[in-house]
């Protein structure tokens, strides 16, 4: 089958590699019909070398129809739509009980400390090949796959596997009180659709970001945009909104390759020349992410409120500003999206014809899954418009 891979910094091909078997009866075989590229897999293309391989299949945002089930697998059966929840669960262990899917007993990965398997991403969540393929080795599949009907586009599911959890987990996660207001930081996938579920639920909604058609997106789905390049004190421009005080919640969708950081840019540029496992150690121990969006939302939050970070980071040791957080009294909640605890709540809204969600107004680009090299570049520069791109195998 062809496949997507991993063979260095900014390198992503499309090879040939052996097509994937049941190995465990609760493995299923998935032919994928799309499959999403993700501001995580960015992570990938510029940051993460030293914790991947070349070949390393990539993605974890795919859906399309079962070929074959294991033994074990009972809920779905050759010839149903399915969608893949990026993390990898077994629907059965402590924190499975707990609706605390990203963080799986069973799929731990116990060599590095971190949480649930996920797909297509990296030695420390398993290394488990990704979903930007022709097909997909679903493990737990007993548990995992989430059937939807036949009949409408992709696009209408498609984002069940990891935006609109992230987006929702996001919002609860933000505990804006009701009738509330949010500043939502970064107009990728993720701030688009946490922008669209705050405002469902009844918040008022800035978005924040510094590309031109991210901000349109977001107006025209009623949010009210911020150019954060067209102000050098994002903090004064939402205090004069929200009555002097600044809003009750920030989401943080931007990560750590948040635009605006030249020395944490070069330091990474410094990993990016040393042996493998130096840098592995390096950027694991020595934290030298990008934390200016984190620190933009913490200086914009307002006194009590609260700051979810569904953006991810990854340095142990990143310097915080302590003063500032325990003296402003700032509420943190952050991590992996539990994909299939907000299922029940988005399932309704995504079968809804009025599409409430705009689920149709969010891919920019469906390409074939062999120009993914062109689509990997064009997602990153954020060129010919693109915000979310589908790949097509
Ligand atoms: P993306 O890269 O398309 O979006 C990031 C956006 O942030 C871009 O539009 C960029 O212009 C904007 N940005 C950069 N610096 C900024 C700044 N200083 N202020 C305001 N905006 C800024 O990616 P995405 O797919 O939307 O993902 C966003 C983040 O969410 C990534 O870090 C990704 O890894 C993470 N993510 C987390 C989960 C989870 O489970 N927690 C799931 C999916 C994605
Ligand atoms: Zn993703
Ligand atoms: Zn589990």
């Amino acid at each position: 089958m062809k496949a997507v891979t991993w063979h260095g910094k900014r390198d992503v091909r499309v090879d040939t590699v052996p097509d994937p078997t049941i190995e465990q009866p609760t493995d299923a075989i998935v032919r994928v019909s799309s499959t999403a590229i993700c501001g995580s897999d960015l992570h990938l293309y510029e940051l993460f070398g030293p914790f991947m391989n070349p070949g390393d299949i990539l993605g974890h945002e795919p859906m399309g129809i079962v070929e074959a089930v294991g033994a074990e697998v009972t809920h779905i059966q050759p010839g149903d739509r399915v969608v893949i929840p990026f993390n990898i669960s077994c629907g059965h262990c402590f924190m499975c009980k707990e609706q605390l899917f990203s963080q799986c007993e069973t799929t731990q990965v116990h060599e590095h400390g971190t949480g649930a398997s996920l797909f297509g991403y990296t030695k420390l969540y398993g290394q488990v090949p990704g979903g930007q393929a022709e097909l997909l080795r679903v493990p737990q599949a007993q548990f995992g796959p989430i059937k939807v009907p036949h009949g409408s586009p992709d696009e209408r599911f498609l984002y069940l596997s990891d935006v609109l959890p992230t987006a929702w987990q996001a919002v609860e996660y933000a505990d804006i009180p009701p009738g509330g207001t949010v500043a939502v930081l970064g107009l990728g996938p993720v701030g688009q659709m946490s922008a669209r579920v705050a405002q469902h639920r009844g918040a008022r909604v800035f978005g924040i970001d510094l590309v031109r058609e991210r901000l349109e997106m977001a107006s025209r789905h009623g949010i009210e945009p911020i150019d954060c390049t067209a102000t050098d004190d994002l903090s004064a421009v939402l205090r004069d909104r929200t009555e002097g005080r600044g809003p009750d919640s920030v989401i943080d969708a931007v990560g750590m390759e948040a635009h605006g950081s030249p020395v944490a840019a070069t330091a990474q540029r410094m990993v990016g020349m040393l042996p493998d496992a130096i840098a592995a150690k390096f950027m694991e121990k020595a934290g030298l992410d990008r934390l200016t969006a984190l620190h933009q939302a913490i200086e914009i939050v307002r006194r009590g409120g609260t700051i979810s970070i569904s953006g991810v980071y990854g340095g142990m040791v990143d310097p915080m500003p302590m003063l500032q957080m325990f003296d402003k009294g700032i509420t943190l909640r952050m991590g992996q999206a539990n994909v299939k605890r907000w299922i029940d709540d988005l399932l309704p809204l995504v079968s809804d014809d009025t599409d409430p969600l705009g689920v149709a107004d969010l891919a920019t680009h469906r390409l074939p899954l062999t120009d993914a090299p062109k689509a990997y570049e064009m997602f990153q520069k954020k060129s010919d418009g693109a915000i979310k791109i589908i790949l097509e195998p």
